[in-house]
């Protein structure tokens, strides 16, 4: 197979910008694990299912079908995501949510649900000659990945830009304190889950990007993956 870009880290280190755009750069494909994560737990909150209710969402899982499309070869540069749906439903917007956000780590934790996802990307990427990136992906998705990324910044500069993000995108402000504990909150429930826990892969290289800019870090991955 071809080469296999795994990008891993923390809420909020920029994964999801930095990868796609190194998608694009290199003509690879994208696979954004935690939009699979957020979709599924957006159909939970919209069933009507609490967040524990582990058998429900076993069901939920095994039935659902979810789709990624708009690869970024294919868009314009500055398209902020590729387009989510589940069972046909549209929910790009929907799944960036607080309510959506707030409940994710708890769905994702539970081992059903992630042996089906984890099942569902490693079909998507077994050809390779793709970006993926999640929590668990140089772990426990593709271990065997050719080069594996770890993304890093300080819980302080990761609410700053959340906050910069919101309000380029005109959403009601949050106060840098509550959105620090929240990415904290988040953190800690990815990296103490039992089943493939967020955490930097042996063989991966951290990328520390508190004083780097977007364009900085895609062409230090481009210029590493082309070593
Ligand atoms: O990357 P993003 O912030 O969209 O991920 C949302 C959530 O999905 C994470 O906080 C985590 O709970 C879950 N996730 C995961 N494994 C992945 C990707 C995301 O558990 N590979």
């Amino acid at each position: 197979r071809k080469p296999i870009v795994a990008i891993d880290g923390p809420a909020g280190a920029g994964k999801s910008t930095v990868a796609r755009q190194v998608a694009q750069v290199l003509d690879l494909l994208y696979l954004d694990t935690g939009a699979m994560y957020r979709a599924l737990t957006w159909l939970v909150l919209q069933s009507g299912l609490a967040v524990d209710d582990e058998p429900s969402i076993a069901e939920l899982v095994s039935q659902c079908e979810i789709e990624l499309s708009g690869q970024p070869t294919l868009m314009e540069k500055q398209a902020t995501s590729i387009s989510v749906s589940i069972n046909g439903q549209d929910v790009t917007q929907e799944i960036r949510s607080l309510e959506v956000t707030s409940n994710v780590s708890a769905i994702a934790a539970q081992p059903i649900v992630r042996k089906e996802l984890v099942r569902q990307q490693r079909r998507y990427g077994k050809n390779g000659g793709i970006v993926i990136d999640g929590r668990d992906i140089g772990t426990y998705v593709f271990p065997d990945a050719e080069l594996k990324l770890f993304l890093t910044a300080s819980v302080q500069e990761r609410a700053r830009r959340r906050q910069q993000d919101l309000k380029n995108q005109g959403k009601d402000e949050i106060s840098l304190d509550e959105l620090e504990q929240s990415i904290y909150d988040r953190d800690l429930k990815d990296s103490t889950r039992a089943l493939a826990p967020l955490r930097q892969a042996e063989d991966a290289i951290e990328i520390q990007t508190d004083n780097l800019s977007i364009v900085e870090v895609v062409d230090w991955i481009v210029r590493l993956y082309r070593e």
